[in-house]
């Protein structure tokens, strides 16, 4: 064990909209089970900012106050009692770099039964909990983090840096997960609604899984430029081609009468219904950015049936996906321009600042799409 502090700092959200506040609580050695990991890096992902307005809590306000962040990594401080190896077999030791699934579901439910522990609804509330409650640390917007039982903890390959490894538990593993739900094959079509950092990630995945062709869509020339890098085929302006109808055509030329896969990562739920009318028949549709309640969206439901149209959503992932999206940052993190994504670095202190440059950043016609918080200098 490294020597622990007596106290640490949290970010704590306490009402939507309002400051985040900084918190000090008690640090004590991890329980049976648990893994104490001393957080290095944790980024502020677009969830983050719809938890601190409130709207991702859809109108049910939250009983308690929560350490903030989902998205981050650091190193382990303590091991609990019974726990030796990661989620892979790997001897884990005080000191070793390591991320993990920010959510574990009850392990009773018959979804968890059933083997799909993302798609439990405890996975799902998991990720905020009462920071009054011990062990405090729950949110990776903190010095420390308690990964409780149920949660899988992945040692973070040699030469994957801790700005990359933060990543790789929110945005790349989620991505990882969702071709493999939408059944990418080798040699697939595919289109990508929004070069965010979901869609960069996507087309960079789809590419090494034998997509033969990624039309990328985005209303910001940058980040399409940046999806060539990323291994886009083929980019289209929402600026150059602002009419719905057009670009449906427009981007059924380039696929050849329409793609098999169309991923919908731009979060605007008019997406989808542009999205399905660029499939081929018994093309599959995946929903992966809509996150916000009550946008609603007009759909023909006859296109997906005469169509023979699959639609999906997903939410959290399959937590081998975390292990597969580290050895993919390991491969590939060094040959793609991840850096041209993060945007500034903010100390854990700044992070009112850091919520505010975070915000800002949808409307930047950059490529910069990720803050990150750093915990050094406490
Ligand atoms: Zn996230
Ligand atoms: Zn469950």
């Amino acid at each position: 064990m490294v020597d622990l502090p007596k106290k640490a700092k949290a970010a704590v959200w306490v009402k939507a909209g309002a400051p985040v506040e900084i918190r000090e609580y008690p640090v004590v050695p991890p329980p049976p089970g648990h893994v104490l990991v001393k957080i290095e890096r944790a980024n502020i992902c677009g969830s983050d900012l719809h938890m601190y307005r409130g709207d991702a809590f859809a109108g049910m306000p939250l009983p308690f106050a929560f350490v903030m962040g989902h998205e981050m990594m650091g190193s382990v401080a303590a091991l609990g009692e019974g726990v030796e190896r990661d989620a892979r077999g790997n001897t884990l030791s005080p000191g070793d770099l390591v991320t993990f699934s920010y959510f574990r579901g009850c392990g009773t439910c018959g979804v968890c039964l059933s083997g799909r522990e993302y798609a439990c609804f405890f996975s799902l509330i998991s990720i905020v909990s009462d920071a009054d409650e011990a062990p405090h640390f729950k949110g990776g917007w903190a010095e420390y983090y308690y990964v409780r039982p149920g949660q899988k903890v992945f040692k973070v390959p040699e030469g994957v840096s801790p700005q990359l490894a933060a990543g790789c538990n929110c945005a790349l593993a989620q991505v990882i997960h969702g071709l493999r739900t939408v059944g990418l094959r080798y040699g697939d079509q595919v289109v990508i609604q929004g070069a965010g950092g979901l869609g960069l990630y996507a087309t960079a995945v789809a590419r090494k899984m034998g997509a033969s062709k990624i039309v990328v869509i985005d209303g910001i020339q940058a980040r399409l430029d940046l999806a060539k890098e990323f291994g886009a085929d083929e980019v289209v302006s929402m600026q150059a081609v602002p009419d719905a109808k057009e670009r449906t055509s427009f981007v059924k030329g380039l696929t050849n009468g329409g793609s098999d896969v169309c991923i919908e990562v731009v979060g605007r739920a008019v997406a989808v219904n542009e999205g399905v009318r660029m499939l081929q028949r018994g093309g599959r549709y995946l929903i992966m950015g809509s996150i916000n309640p009550r946008d609603f969206v007009k759909l023909d439901p006859s296109i997906c049936v005469t169509q023979n149209l699959t639609l999906y959503g997903v939410c959290l992932y399959d937590p081998i996906c975390l292990g597969y999206a580290l050895d993919f940052v390991r491969e590939a993190g060094h040959k793609l321009p991840m850096d041209k994504m993060s945007a500034r670095t903010f100390a854990l202190t700044e992070v009112n600042q850091a919520i505010e440059a975070a915000d800002a950043l949808s409307n930047q016609k950059t490529t910069a799409l990720r803050v990150q918080l750093t915990m050094e200098g406490r």
